[in-house]
């Protein structure tokens, strides 16, 4: 699950690591009081208006927006919450902002002496371990960095007991170039991540910019977290932090269902019993010439409303020009699932789009012989080139 901006600063905070000074406003006249608060707390005479939404990139896409005054904080917010906004990570349609962070700005006294660096947490597959990535050269093209000069980006393994040794973080403090006051402050401020980093059972912290002020402060400017979604039922006060509007509605849907749905962007819509199944029919339907519009998984206990659940959703894509079930009878009955097919027809009422379904297995004689006489138009086939050449026909 990913959260917002300001969600990961205050997991951060709870954990002791400074974050820049801001607040949620979700009014223009929340946004004014904010800008009025950090002045009186802070004597901050420039503030800055960061829209919420789950997409990196906001800075280039007009998302974060400095105000000069209280008022023009207003403004700038009244503007922003609303907005669609379009980053190089939302993808063209953009997302709607309900959300403004109102802070402080922390780049004061101008650009001396100011530097920006990059820091994750995260799972290193390939090593088997967690990493802390860090570089010096943060902000906002970390992508380009990483593409142009790898070697300025570094990674401090953290060996298999979890253990975050003291000495590993000295050795990125120091490499990042920091002495005195901002050094200290940096090995505290590693620590505090990596301990929000577990105790929340993140699968990413990323910080960019993690900011050195020009009065020596270590903040994090910028946070994207990820949560893992099967820790959620061990931290309510985490869980409780999804935003379902920045999630697709028929995941949602699907979630709710029990349902393991994954939106794609081809032309077949496909449900499937079993991940691996899953994986292999997309394959399958590549392979017919056309693109899968999802990875649906009804799980092993697929039953006549899941089938149901499962058609209602695959048939709200526009895309979907025909649906492939290829269901394997292991522990759920073929019958099962036909009668669930025969089902989702009657009560959905116009599938007008081909359906081809393979269902092997477990009853699976009396599962065709169901379709056959359901006076359906189902398409039935038998094995795994069968079904391909019947979606091929059907998409031609
Ligand atoms: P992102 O573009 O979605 O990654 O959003 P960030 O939170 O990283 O902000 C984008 C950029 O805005 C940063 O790289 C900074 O250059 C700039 N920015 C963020 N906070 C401040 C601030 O307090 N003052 C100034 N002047 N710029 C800021
Ligand atoms: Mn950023």
């Amino acid at each position: 699950m990913n959260i917002h901006e300001y969600q990961g600063k205050s997991i951060l905070q709870a954990h002791g690591v400074p974050v820049q000074e801001g607040f949620i406003a979700e009014t223009a006249g929340q946004a004014k009081l904010i800008a009025e608060e950090l002045k009186k707390k802070f004597g901050a005479e420039i503030y800055v208006i960061k829209a919420q939404i789950h997409a990196g990139g906001r800075g280039k896409g007009g998302g974060v927006k400095i105000a000069r005054s209280p008022e023009e904080a207003a403004d700038v917010a009244s503007k922003m919450i609303g907005m669609t906004l379009v980053t190089p990570q939302t993808g063209p349609a953009g997302k709607v902002v309900r959300k403004v962070l109102v802070a402080r700005d922390v780049y004061y006294k101008g650009e001396s002496d100011i530097r920006e660096f990059y820091m994750s947490v995260l799972l290193d597959r390939k090593r088997s371990a967690y990493v802390i990535m860090y570089s010096t050269e943060g902000g906002m093209d970390i992508e380009e960095v990483a593409d142009k000069m790898p070697q300025a980006i570094f990674t401090e393994p953290i060996d298999a007991i979890g253990c975050l040794h003291d000495f590993q973080i000295r050795t990125i403090a120091f490499n990042l170039g920091l002495k005195g006051k901002a050094y200290k402050e940096m090995t505290l401020f590693i620590r505090g991540l990596w301990d929000a980093f577990v105790a929340s059972d993140a699968s990413l912290v990323e910080i960019n910019p993690l900011l050195k002020t020009s009065d020596d402060r270590i903040l994090a400017v910028d946070c994207k977290m990820t949560l893992d979604d099967n820790s959620l039922f061990r931290h309510p006060e985490l869980a409780a932090m999804r935003d379902l509007n920045e999630e697709d509605p028929t995941e949602v849907e699907a979630t709710n269902n029990n349902l393991n749905y994954v939106k794609l962007d081809g032309d077949v819509g496909c449900m499937v019993n079993g991940a691996g199944l899953a994986m292999a029919t997309m394959d399958l339907i590549q392979l017919s010439g056309g693109k899968p519009a999802n990875f649906l998984d009804v799980g092993g206990g697929a039953n006549p409303k899941t089938v149901e659940a499962g058609f209602r959703i695959i048939l709200k894509d526009p895309n979907v020009k025909a649906i492939l079930v290829n269901i394997f009878g292991g522990i759920v009955r073929c019958d099962r699932v036909a009668t669930g097919i025969i089902e989702a027809y009657k009560t959905i009422g116009d599938i007008s789009v081909p359906v081809i379904v393979r269902l092997q297995g477990t009853n699976a004689t009396e599962a065709k012989r169901l379709i056959d006489h359901s006076g359906l138009k189902v398409i039935t086939a038998s094995t795994f080139t069968d079904a391909a050449e019947k979606v091929r026909a059907a998409l031609n």
